[in-house]
């Protein structure tokens, strides 16, 4: 049994403060993640800050056609905004297609940009692996790998990112607040992911200490013709095998707007940039989709039991692309 002190923040700043007094302490949300790996003895804070109190479950669609997401505001709350159902359809349909209703009301989108992967190996306490303990191998890269990245790997770690919503965001190039020792800073999502390299143990730039206060999606006409397609083992309670978030905006039969970004296949939520290059301009039909799923594929890297992702991925790209286009992406 190890002794874990328990405080509630009502101030920002007080929040931040105590979790900096202790090394070792962490914020807790929703604790959907954070409690789980507690649990299973796989992260040990001292400390646990509560922040539920504070004043970040603000969903608000701004001005200038964007959205500004509280931090604490919870998936389901999201998902339900009118304002995201109507122009950020991806959004919310990557948070109902992810975990069960009853997480969802409890989960928050911060925690939900920083939960941990869900590889087995990192999960069980004790088999080497580099993201839990540096230096001490990666039992997947000849384990069960099965649902494991194909992108975005390394030798150190080939662990893919759960999150669903993140692949939406980074589609939609969302911004991510943050308050902090160093102040207030907003960060890029494009930056806010750290693929593993040779420190799979850092998964974003955030320092102790650091506060997720909101995530900001700028405004973009094209993602009210969007779609979040999720391909998984079952149809619900489950992580992505592979998925696609997409906008298109297609005039006179050529492409004139697309955002793609992948999930369930990459170490990180994937920006699918090369696809993207590809698409832009093209004529929007089948054999493009194919040709710019096949690209954004080649340097993908199957570790045996994941082959399967290469197809897979490709397959999913065609299909968010020819459903979006079928709902109404051409004008
Ligand atoms: C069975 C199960 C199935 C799931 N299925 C899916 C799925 O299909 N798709 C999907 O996307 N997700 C899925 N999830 C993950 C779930 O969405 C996350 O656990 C949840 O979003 C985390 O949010 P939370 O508020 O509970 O975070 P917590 O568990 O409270 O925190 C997670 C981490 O973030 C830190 N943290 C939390 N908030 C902040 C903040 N504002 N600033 C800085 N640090 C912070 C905590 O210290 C902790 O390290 C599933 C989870 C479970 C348990
Ligand atoms: S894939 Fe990453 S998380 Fe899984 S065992 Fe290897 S290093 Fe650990």
């Amino acid at each position: 049994m190890r002794p874990i002190s328990y405080a509630r923040a009502t101030d920002v700043f007080e929040a931040i403060a105590t979790v900096l007094a202790d090394p070792k302490s962490a914020y807790l949300a929703g604790g959907t993640t954070e409690i789980d790996l507690l649990r299973l003895d796989v992260v040990r804070p001292t400390a646990l800050v509560d922040i539920n109190d504070l004043p970040l479950d603000q969903i608000e669609d701004l001005d200038d056609g964007g959205l500004r997401i509280g931090a604490l505001a919870r998936m389901s709350d999201v998902a339900a905004s009118p304002g995201v159902a109507e122009r950020f359809p991806m959004i919310a349909q990557a948070l109902l297609l992810g975990a069960s209703p009853q997480l969802r009301h409890m989960a928050s989108m911060g925690g939900n940009l920083l939960q941990r992967v869900r590889c087995s190996y990192f999960r069980d306490g004790v088999s080497p692996c580099n993201k839990r303990v540096p230096g001490t191998g990666c039992s997947a890269l000849q384990g069960i790998n099965r649902g494991h990245a194909v992108l975005g790997t390394s030798e150190h770690c080939i662990a893919t990112h759960p999150s669903d919503v993140a692949v939406a965001l980074v589609a939609l190039d969302a911004v991510v607040h943050v308050e902090g020792p160093n102040g207030a800073r907003a960060i890029a999502i494009g930056d806010f992911f750290l693929p593993p390299g040779e420190t799979p143990r850092l998964e974003h730039p955030l320092e102790h200490g650091d506060l997720i206060v909101a995530i900001e999606v700028p405004s973009s006409p094209v993602a009210r013709t969007s779609l979040y397609l999720k391909v998984r083992d079952r149809e619900s309670y489950e992580f992505a095998l592979a998925s696609a978030a997409v906008a298109l905006r297609v005039e006179g039969g050529v492409i004139a707007d697309v955002r793609l970004a992948l999930g369930g296949i990459a170490t990180i939520p994937w920006r699918a940039h090369r696809a993207e290059q590809l698409l832009m301009g093209a004529r929007a039909e089948q054999a493009t989709f194919a040709s710019a799923a096949r690209e954004e594929l080649a340097d993908a890297v199957p570790r045996g039991m994941n082959a399967f992702k290469v197809e897979l991925a490709q397959r999913t790209i065609v299909r968010a692309l020819e459903t979006v286009v079928a709902l109404g992406g051409a004008l």
